[in-house]
């Protein structure tokens, strides 16, 4: 008996030594995982960023929203913040027409000078706040014609509140002191592929004068007006750097606008397109080929075959790779919003199967960005730390996805000032990278 119970009992205590290491073992390893997912917020939180795709009006606070609302008459479906997160700015969206529908709300309030540079200036302030230093702000500037206001009031009070922030901040005890960068803004003026009815007067008149023309022809006509009034806007001073092409893409093609885009194009404006977005290869291929793009806004069909619809393409293969060839070479920069095309684009699934990781993988120049920081219930934090976590990025690839950002921005200065500008975020990028080893693959 004695021999056959000693045996086991030194079993079950080897058993129990060997459970007791496995689970301090476990314990070890989730404390170091919750301890580096901390580190890691941290490390992004401090390092300078960019964000060279966001939308002012998808990017108000929403206290402010309510607010201005109650005091403008506009209806809301709720009037507390968390009524308008369940019913307008959801976590998930049915589609990108669905996304598009918290707009509406949003410029409804935009329509005052007053409301317009409280709303530019909180941008920045929430930007700053969590230590964003370049932003590249883009909206409609024909959303906010009315009465009250034409294009040049318009551009004069996004940059008096934007200029205000940015005047706080970079008068501050944190830069003087080195401890913060420097913050710098530039504008995107968006052009419409398609014109809502009902949501600004401007577009509502302009559509009613056009009234023979096609809805396509109208939105190319109102798109080619704003370049003519951006042009005047830059010429007494605004920051407008470059122009956009917004809204839904399905159905109304970036070709439409080239008109609008050479004329930006002659007069020295970079040119971004959202491109990709809900369209394949041959929607970003226009955009490079017809509107001169920079820049592209999402471009997350690149890879996909499928998405072409072309007939003309014969060879679907060998079309993205050569277009993906252009871009890299080119260094045509891919804005990507990874939160926001998972709200827009429900069939990606998981994040993981974001055309992120072909991007990277293909060496393309990409930046980080929002898109939306109230309507995709974001921010540029949160959208890299998505990025480390889901796509293993290293410490150089990182820091590309800020750099390229800014090396590829329009910024409104000399070339030689926005050198000066990208070394200066750079050194205090490499600043915050040496306090912070062993995170991210080297
Ligand atoms: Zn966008």
């Amino acid at each position: 008996m004695v021999s056959h119970t000693k045996p086991c009992l030194s079993k079950e205590i080897r058993h129990c030594k060997y459970m007791k290491k496995l689970f301090f073992i476990l314990l070890k390893r989730l404390y170091y995982t919750g301890m580096n997912k901390n580190k890691l917020k941290e490390f992004i939180k401090e390092i300078p960023k960019s964000d060279i795709h966001v939308h002012l009006d998808g990017s108000l606070r929403v206290p402010t929203l309510i607010e201005l609302a109650k005091k403008s008459g506009v209806k809301l479906p709720s009037y507390t913040e968390a009524g308008m997160f369940d019913k307008v700015f959801k976590d998930n969206y049915k589609d990108l027409p669905d996304y598009l529908q918290g707009f509406g709300y949003s410029i409804a309030v935009m329509q005052t000078p007053e409301n317009l540079e409280r709303i530019a200036y909180e941008f920045v302030q929430d930007n700053i706040a969590e230590g964003v230093y370049y932003v590249e702000v883009r909206f409609a500037p024909q959303f906010h014609i009315n009465k009250l206001m034409g294009v040049e009031e318009i551009m004069g009070a996004v940059s008096k509140g934007m200029n205000k922030a940015k005047k706080e901040h970079n008068s501050s005890k944190l830069v003087k002191e080195g401890k913060a960068p420097m913050f710098e803004y530039g504008i995107i003026a968006c052009a419409m592929r398609a014109i809502p009815k009902g949501v600004s007067e401007y577009f509502d008149k302009f559509m009613e004068v056009h009234k023979h023309s096609s809805t396509s022809r109208v939105g190319a006509l109102a798109s080619y007006e704003l370049v003519l009034s951006m042009i005047k806007a830059r010429d007494k001073g605004y920051p407008v750097v470059g122009f956009d092409l917004a809204g839904a893409e399905a159905g109304f093609p970036a070709g439409e606008h080239r008109d609008a885009y050479a004329l930006a194009h002659r007069n020295f404006f970079k040119k971004t397109v959202h491109a990709g977005e809900a369209y394949g290869a041959e929607s970003i291929f226009q955009a490079i080929t017809e509107l001169y793009a920079d820049r592209i806004g999402h471009g997350y069909y690149l890879f996909s075959e499928e998405m072409i619809k072309n007939r003309n393409i014969k060879d679907k293969k060998d079309f993205i790779n050569k277009l993906v060839q252009y871009i890299a070479d080119r260094r045509i920069t891919i804005e990507v919003c990874l939160t926001s095309n998972m709200q827009t684009n429900p069939s990606i699934v998981k994040l993981e199967n974001h055309s992120f990781k072909k991007m990277l993988d293909n060496k393309l120049s990409v930046a980080i960005c929002t898109d939306n920081r109230t309507v995709s219930k974001t921010s540029v934090s949160k959208e890299l730390e998505l990025a480390v976590e889901h796509f293993d990025l290293s410490y150089r690839q990182l820091k590309n996805c800020m750099i390229y950002g800014l090396k590829r921005s329009f910024y409104h200065g000399t070339y030689k000032e926005k050198r000066d500008y990208v070394r200066h975020i750079i050194d205090f990028y490499e600043s915050v990278e040496s306090k912070y080893q062993g995170l991210l693959r080297e």
